[in-house]
């Protein structure tokens, strides 16, 4: 078991922070791969400047920012041509509500990326590794600790671990010389921009290809890092190897040097970024350690991230990388079983005193054809009281799309009772 070695140090270090305010420490080259620069960074995104580095926030500035800067610094070349200019950055905006007169607030948010070119006749091919450099802000949305409602979630692990590890890769990969004259693939380095708020960043960068500094067709694979700050027991979790035919082979003989147990065919605990590049086809694998109470919580911070973990995370991630980028044959990509339809409300949640709050209604959409209104509060559905939109979630993962469902709501004083055909997703 890897006892972290900030456990060792958290007393000095802990006192070290509240003499100098989260200061970061200071950045010492060293080899790449390790747990003083991964925590360094781990440390920098989590700083209170950082504001938790939410959309439409100074903060996600920031960390777009740094990274970007770290990019620069390793000589790599900017990953998107924008208006037929080179850019590390791949601008969108995000709704992140609406004003008081109903009308929709857009936020600008970038996604970030940089290119470490190949050689040879496999050059042209690119690998991709890439993880979200944001989270929740002050918890306004997403937080599982209501009670916590406007403090600073600092997202630590979630995921300034997996933007340290995409950082560090960038400079393992950048510090490496190869006159072996090995042909080499072209790596792609990139930071998602609002995970948190539906993977819309991801999304929005496979559906503009046409942004890329390179062909979109000649992704050979993604390695995504989402949460890989908090290791236990040497327990490393990799799901959807099954797209890739060679991902589960080559990550076993990776991690032959570093001696991780590795946990395959687990159900992931949640969705992120590298189902958008499935979803065009490209095969992807996602490194995770599980979750943890402090998840979305102001509680998921820098002090308790598994720094010697992280690095040791990473060496098996690298040595994955190196075959996905030298190995002659590419990855082979294997389509991900049609999932069963999935039943949804179209509706955005949020927190209420007692029930599930209805936030912002899906025009259209069931809830909405079934008379809901934003602002209703939902007390239960199918006869289930409902206490958190976890619950709904709960709810829906059980139920059959396409199907009728009694909801209760309360709007006002009134208690309304609605009957609502639940949406078939694909
Ligand atoms: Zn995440």
């Amino acid at each position: 078991m890897r006892k972290p070695l900030i456990s060792r140090l958290f007393p000095l270090l802990f006192a070290g922070l509240l003499l100098v305010g989260c200061q970061a420490r200071p950045y010492k080259p060293g080899p790449p791969l390790n747990a003083s620069a991964f925590m360094q960074v781990v440390e920098t995104l989590t700083a209170p400047e950082m504001q938790g580095r939410d959309a439409g926030s100074g903060g996600i500035g920031l960390a777009r920012d740094f990274i970007v800067g770290r990019f620069k610094s390793l000589g790599l070349e900017p990953a998107f041509m924008i208006d037929g200019e080179p850019s590390f950055t791949q601008p969108l905006a995000v709704r992140t509500g609406k004003n008081a007169e109903g009308k929709v607030i857009e936020a600008p948010v970038q996604n970030v990326g940089a290119l470490l070119p190949g050689s040879g006749n496999l050059k042209d091919q690119v690998v991709v590794i890439g993880g979200h450099y944001d989270h929740i802000g002050y918890g306004h949305y997403g937080s599982r600790a209501k009670e916590h409602k406007g403090e600073l979630h600092p997202g630590a692990d979630d995921n300034a671990s997996g933007t340290a590890g995409v950082l560090l890769l960038a400079r393992h990969f950048a510090l490496q010389h190869h006159n072996d004259g090995k042909p080499r693939r072209t790596l792609f380095f990139t930071g998602f921009a609002a995970e948190e708020r539906g993977l819309i960043g991801s999304r929005y960068m496979v559906r503009n290809p046409g942004q890329w500094a390179f062909d979109a067709k000649q992704v050979s694979g993604m390695i995504n890092l989402d949460m890989i700050g908090r290791l236990r027991g040497d327990d490393l979790y990799i799901f959807t190897d099954a797209t890739g035919e060679q991902w589960r082979g080559w990550t076993e003989e990776a991690n032959e040097d570093v001696g991780l147990n590795l946990k395959w065919d687990v159900r992931a605990p949640g969705g992120s970024d590298h189902s958008m590049f499935i979803s065009i086809g490209v095969p992807a694998v996602f490194f995770n350690t599980w979750l943890h109470d402090d998840y979305h919580t102001p509680r998921d911070t820098a002090d308790k991230i598994n720094g010697e973990g992280g690095t040791a995370v990473l060496q098996v991630v690298a040595g994955l990388a190196e075959r996905a980028v030298t190995e002659p044959e590419r990855i082979t990509f294997v389509p991900p079983k049609p999932r069963p339809p999935r039943p949804y409300l179209g509706v955005m949640l949020g927190d209420a005193e007692a029930g599930v709050l209805m936030q912002d209604l899906l025009a259209d959409g069931p809830l909405d054809e079934a008379g809901a209104k934003n602002g209703d509060v939902l007390l239960s559905i199918g006869g289930k009281p409902m206490s958190s939109p976890g619950d709904v979630r709960a709810f829906l993962a059980k139920a059959k799309a396409g199907t009728e469902v009694k909801v209760q709501v309360k709007r006002g004083d009134e208690t309304l009772d609605l009957t609502v055909l639940l949406g078939v997703r694909r």
